[in-house]
């Protein structure tokens, strides 16, 4: 007779007991390792302009990830349009990689904010009238509630992605910018290992 294993009950979501990585279906951490850097710094000031506006009118100014309109009169802070650059992170040879941007999101403030909650965090340490844990729980919340999972799939997100940014943090990161010229036309150096 079948027993119910308790530790293999019902998850209410597929891959919590999965062996591979969990991958975000909504709204994916980014969470840059020591060695990384912003796509954005290759570009001048006036062309990363360009290129967040072409990226709000394909968005239609709607963020990518929960869908709000934003910029609207009346909007609030937490829907400010923001450019979210995405990564991957492609290890060449023993102690280098290769950090390729590969894809350019519009997201509100709010989700940019939880897409990047290891610098969130650092910020609200620094400030006095911030409460650091408070913002953390509300980002595992809003990462919780964004990608459809249980507080534990989360954490486990977030644990495996720590971990990976971790690991990252050993090597030198050499940015791969040609998205800006392939997707925007905008030439684009790419540039060496910086730390
Ligand atoms: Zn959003």
């Amino acid at each position: 007779m079948a027993v119910a294993d308790p530790a293999h009950g019902p998850t209410g979501e597929g891959h919590a007991f999965s062996d591979g990585p969990i991958v975000a279906p909504v709204l994916p951490l980014m969470l840059i390792p020591r060695g990384g850097k912003a796509g954005r710094a290759v570009l001048s000031p006036d062309l990363w302009r360009v290129v967040a506006k072409r990226v709000r009118e394909r968005a239609a100014s709607r963020c990518q990830a929960c869908g709000v309109t934003m910029g609207s009169r009346g909007s609030r802070a937490s829907e400010r349009p923001e450019a979210h650059e995405g990564y991957h992170w492609i290890e060449s040879a023993p102690g280098f990689g290769i950090q390729e941007l590969v894809s350019i999101r519009l997201l509100c403030s709010l989700d940019h904010h939880v897409s990047h909650m290891d610098r969130t965090w650092r910020l609200a340490r620094h400030d006095p009238s911030s409460d650091p844990a408070a913002i953390v729980s509300k980002c595992l919340d809003r990462l919780a509630r964004m990608n459809g999972w249980s507080m534990q799939l989360t954490r486990q997100y977030g644990l495996q992605e720590l971990r990976l940014q971790h690991l990252r943090s050993s090597r030198l990161w050499a940015l791969n910018a040609d998205y800006f010229r392939m997707e925007f036309g905008i030439p684009a150096t790419s540039i060496g290992a910086v730390r």
